[in-house]
């Protein structure tokens, strides 16, 4: 079934070209009174007992279609914010900043101010791609042996001890993701774009069976911090499904911010963070241990949020572009197309060609677990990763009748040529945490302006920890990292670094234009989520909200590939008669047999939307569009 090898030069290209100052179109009708592309602080935007919103409501619906711009997220609160930014002229980035933003209000076990994430933002006019690296970095204190317990010398249990800490929680990069892309590419005001979420979390959100039962899953963490507890269990109860939840505190947060575009980076903010991780404000009544963290006010001054070049692959005739280091996620998604580049996955079976998903998902994980961690402080070979030969002598690893016992060793990236040499086996660390944490949010404006934006705390409830008076959760990113140091391991814990990520906001052009943006939530499972959906979108011509919807198996270089119910009921015997081991997804963190929450847009001819949310996992998110038809 293999095509010929083709030429590495033509096929793969990692731009290295120094960020550009770009300024997208869309300040056509600008809000009240604020001048397109206006700084930051400029507009008074953020007032307490402004105006109520007139919006109509959006409803949850998975798959919208129309123009004139739309928004996809995992909540109708969220989307209805960023929809009414584009309704009134504002660009996709003022919209996918608003929605974040919103999420954080209404998701925040999954997102907000106290985490980090990755931005993808095409821009329609000068037709490129840029990123932004918005992770949190560790502490330039932190010991290397920061994760082992000194009463045991052993790595601390990663769950609840290691995740419930000050000692995971890195500086968050999501307030600088959100000032640098609007500073950069945006045409509303930080105050503009932030003001609809302060006033949603002043009047609240109505409590949906997911937010409770996040709740009920994080009872013990969030009962072990006296700010945790208060704000989430408060008199000790679950919120009721239907009550409002309100976050004053939030909301408060949100009008300082406003005010202070560096309110998260210098003055008090830093040091109300620093103190809050280095004495966790824990119950008297709690047993967890919460070991204490190191961070120290400069480390924020210090924190900056990376405009960089974006991963670049092609795939069937499609430019893949996505997330470089720290993120895995645009060398592993890439990788793996590659490996797939010279299948007929299409004229396959289903189950070969889920077999043949399956091993290049293994293959492109046992490269990213040797090769690939923060790019500041590791060589991280992303053009060799990215190779199609490197690809095809990867791919030469799969046999069509057998799967390979796992984990499948690391590809030589000093030494590769596309032929099916045996490559040097090369050490890698495998990925098992699969909670369905973080979220990811996807905007198209009327323009052709295009973001994918994944964000998160990392667990879903962070590290359990309420920055006393602020209203949201501080990440326990940091847990990314080894837990064990080793100087050959490139995600190896080092002062100021960026653990490894593996989120995958991924954007598809297609003759230079936007065709498609996606991403998910969901750990290490982002990558396989993503890479599902375009084999299931590209490779089987599924329509977009089938290949959102169809069930999931995350192959990660692990002895067993997790798998939904659906995908297991559907294809375990095929897939175990090629010698997959297949086995439920969920592990300790999640009560949810469910990979990632999809969100994605694809873009048709004059202007044409499809806007797909994800129909059912996480109770399913909401799309919309401007002129819905
Ligand atoms: N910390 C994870 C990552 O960056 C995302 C959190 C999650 O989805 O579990 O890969």
């Amino acid at each position: 079934m293999r095509r010929p090898l083709r030429p590495l030069a033509a096929l793969v290209a990692l731009s290295l070209a120094p960020a550009l100052l770009v300024v997208a179109p869309g300040s056509a009708a600008p809000l009240s009174g604020a001048a397109p592309g206006a700084a930051p602080g400029a507009v008074p935007g953020v007032a307490p007992g402004a105006a109520a919103e007139r919006d109509p409501q959006v409803p949850k619906r998975a798959t919208a279609v129309g123009r004139g711009g739309g928004v996809t997220s995992v909540d109708p609160d969220a989307t209805r914010i960023g929809l009414r930014i584009l309704r009134r002229g504002g660009n996709a980035v003022d919209a996918a900043v608003a929605t974040a933003a919103a999420l954080g209000v209404t998701e925040p076990y999954s997102a907000g101010v106290g985490g980090g994430g990755f931005f993808v933002y095409h821009d329609a006019r000068t037709g490129r791609t840029r990123t932004i690296d918005g992770r949190e970095t560790a502490p330039k204190a932190i010991p290397r042996n920061a994760f082992v317990d000194p009463a045991t010398g052993e790595p601390y249990p990663f769950t609840p001890d290691l995740v419930t800490s000050g000692v995971s929680v890195g500086v968050p990069g999501t307030p600088a993701t959100w000032t640098t892309a609007l500073e950069r590419w945006g045409t509303r005001s930080l105050p503009q774009v932030l003001a609809p979420s302060a006033r949603l979390a002043e009047r609240g959100f109505v409590v949906d069976p997911t937010f409770r039962s996040q709740t009920d899953d994080n009872r013990e963490r969030f009962a072990a911090f006296t700010t945790t507890r208060k704000l989430f269990l408060p008199g000790g109860r679950l919120p009721k499904v239907g009550s409002r939840f309100r976050n004053p505190d939030l909301a408060a947060t949100y009008r300082a911010f406003a005010k202070d575009p560096d309110l998260f980076y210098r003055g008090s903010v830093p040091r109300e963070i620093s103190q809050t991780v280095r004495t966790p404000p824990t119950t008297r009544t709690t047993d967890l241990p919460v070991p204490r963290g190191y961070l120290r006010p400069g480390d924020f001054r210090r924190y900056e949020a990376r405009v960089q070049a974006p991963t670049r692959t092609r795939y069937r005739g499609y430019q893949v572009i996505g997330m470089a280091p720290s993120s895995s996620g645009g060398t592993t998604v890439g990788e793996a197309l590659n490996i797939l580049e010279g299948y007929d996955l299409g004229g396959m079976s289903r189950a070969q060609s889920l077999h043949h998903y399956l091993e290049a998902g293994a293959l492109a994980f046992a490269d990213r677990g040797a090769y690939v961690g923060d790019g500041a402080f590791v060589d991280v070979p992303v053009q060799d990763l990215l190779s199609q030969e490197f690809g095809d002598e990867r791919a030469c690893e799969i046999d069509p009748a057998q799967a390979a016992p796992k984990p499948v060793p690391a590809g030589d990236v000093d030494d590769y040529d596309g032929d099916c040499a045996t490559p040097a086996p090369r050490p890698t660390s495998l990925e098992d945490h699969e909670n369905v944490s973080t979220t990811h949010l996807t905007v198209a404006d009327r323009w052709g302006n295009v973001v994918a934006y994944t964000l998160t705390i990392e667990q879903t409830g962070g590290s359990g920890i309420v920055v006393p008076g602020r209203g949201f959760l501080l990440n326990n990113e940091l847990t990314d990292f080894s837990l064990t140091y080793d100087p050959a391991d490139p995600n190896r814990l080092e002062p100021g670094k960026r653990p490894r990520s593996s989120m995958a906001p991924t954007i598809l052009l297609r003759d230079g234009k936007p065709f498609l943006a996606l991403g998910s939530p969901g750990g290490s499972t982002i990558i396989t989520t993503v890479l599902q959906i375009l084999h299931n979108r590209i490779d089987r011509g599924m329509g977009l909200p089938q290949a959102v919807r169809a069930p999931r198996a995350s192959p990660r270089n692990n002895a067993t590939v997790s798998a939904e119910p659906l995908f297991l009921e559907r294809f375990e015997t095929v897939l175990e008669a090629l010698g997959h081991d297949l086995v439920p997804a969920g592990d300790a963190f999640t009560s949810a047999a469910e990979i990632g929450a999809a969100t994605a847009i694809e873009l048709g001819p004059n202007g044409r939307l499809k806007v797909v949310a994800e129909p059912v996992r996480r109770g399913g998110g909401a799309a919309a569009v401007v002129k819905p038809g």
